[in-house]
């Protein structure tokens, strides 16, 4: 029997992948070994529960008596603290999911890679703030990463094991979010509330506030080009409403491989789960008569500078991919708390990145973790302060 983990069980990505499992037979196909969660500890102990885990994880000490009690007579060991999620992450499981947001996810990312497992990276800051380290971890120690961000997963499905030498350049698409027909005037007066709803996806809040400003397809084009290798004039990016193509392999003799699908992570997901299988899954095939027609647009940059800033921050290398998560999470902070503005944000950004570029150093991608964390705290600060001259 197959051994599991699941890292960040309790948000959307993590409900996604304990449907697939519970639909799969749950803990009579699967060994559960550790399940994570936050603040949600009633559903990560039901979660716990239903797969017979070994252990359930809260990131909030404060927490730790509420999931005792909810796991009471279970079985489940009980345990908090990011310590502990990353003392979890390290328990031998044949296949780890890692579906925490932001940069939280780093250091139980790399305990997974240090013990030779298998990482489905649903995490894509681990690869934004870190990719250089990530990957060579990854390759000292034996490990594999099996992308589960669904671009991402698109390019590595549409590649299909071809030598990404042939590729002449990758597409990723996006939506373009709530924002994407607004008149560029009223984005100034944009609220939370109208950032966070989708056109299709059903995701966890940040990364669809992400979608509308496009950071989180910034975000995905530097993991892309962590993750296969691919420089900027490589990488593309399309707006295309409908979310069915995910991404297309264009090769140097003109053909192009696309991966279509209904906007679902159980395909992505279910996909690293079974990979280099294909099991039945429980999403729909697409019924292209039924849609009728597939549209495509260039992004436009002045509604979405985040692209730029993410184009920028892989020709800079060094900390810039670091620090431009880091100041990411900081500016969707303030904005979320009312402090910014939807706009203020890829300023905010680019404010952090201009100033780190002047310290020493910056050329240096990360060599560990303490390095990662020492431009996330430059970043933040950088990015808040910003606010201030505004
Ligand atoms: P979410 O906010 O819904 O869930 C995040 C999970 O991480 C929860 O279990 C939460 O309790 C946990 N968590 C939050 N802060 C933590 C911390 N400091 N330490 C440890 N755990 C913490 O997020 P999501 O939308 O499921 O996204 C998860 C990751 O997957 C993100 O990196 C996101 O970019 C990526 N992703 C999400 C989708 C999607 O459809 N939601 C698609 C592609 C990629
Ligand atoms: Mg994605």
């Amino acid at each position: 029997m197959r051994s599991i983990s699941v890292l960040g069980a309790t948000g959307s990505v993590g409900e996604s992948a304990f449907d697939l499992l519970m639909r799969a037979g749950g803990p009579d196909s699967y060994r559960t070994i550790a399940l994570t969660g936050g603040a949600n500890v009633r559903r990560l102990a039901e979660m716990a529960r239903a797969l017979r885990a070994e252990i359930a994880v809260t990131a909030w000490p404060e927490r730790l008596e509420e999931l005792r009690a909810a796991l009471a007579g279970s079985g489940v060991e009980a345990a908090a603290g990011s310590d502990a999620i990353i003392e979890a992450a390290a328990r031998p499981a044949d296949w780890t999911l890692s579906a925490i947001i932001g940069a939280a996810g780093l250091a139980p990312g790399l305990a997974v890679l240090d013990r030779g497992g298998t990482l489905a990276l649903a995490n894509k800051e681990t690869l934004v703030a870190a990719g250089p380290l990530v990957m060579a971890r990854a390759q000292a120690r034996g490990a594999r990463i099996l992308p589960v961000d669904s671009e991402h997963s698109a390019i590595f499905q549409a590649l299909n094991g071809e030598n990404i030498e042939s590729v002449e350049h990758v597409t990723i698409t996006a939506s373009g979010g709530a924002f994407r027909d607004w008149p560029l005037e009223r984005l100034a007066r944009a609220t939370v509330a109208e950032a966070s709803c989708h056109p299709n996806w059903s995701m966890g809040q940040r990364i669809t506030i992400d979608s509308a400003s496009m950071f989180n397809k910034a975000l995905e084009v530097i993991e892309a080009h962590e993750f296969f290798g691919l420089g900027v004039e490589r990488l593309r990016v399309l707006v295309h409403p409908q979310s069915i193509i995910h991404a297309m392999v264009t090769h140097r003799d003109g053909g192009s491989l696309a991966h279509l699908g209904a906007p679902d992570m159980r395909h992505a997901i279910g996909y690293a789960l079974n990979w280099p299988v294909r099991s039945a899954l429980p999403v729909p095939a697409l019924d292209l008569a039924a849609l009728g027609s597939l549209t495509f647009a260039e992004p436009d940059e002045a509604r979405w500078p985040a692209l730029r800033l993410a184009r920028e921050a892989i020709q800079a290398g060094g900390a810039a991919g670091a620090v431009l998560n880091a100041a990411k999470e900081q500016a969707l902070d303030d904005f979320i708390a009312g402090r910014i503005r939807f706009i203020d944000m890829a300023p905010a950004v680019e404010h952090a990145l201009e100033l780190s570029a002047r310290e020493a150093g910056f050329a240096q991608s990360p060599r560990n973790l303490d390095e990662v964390l020492h431009w996330g705290g430059f970043a933040r600060q950088a990015a808040a302060q910003w606010q201030g001259a505004a």
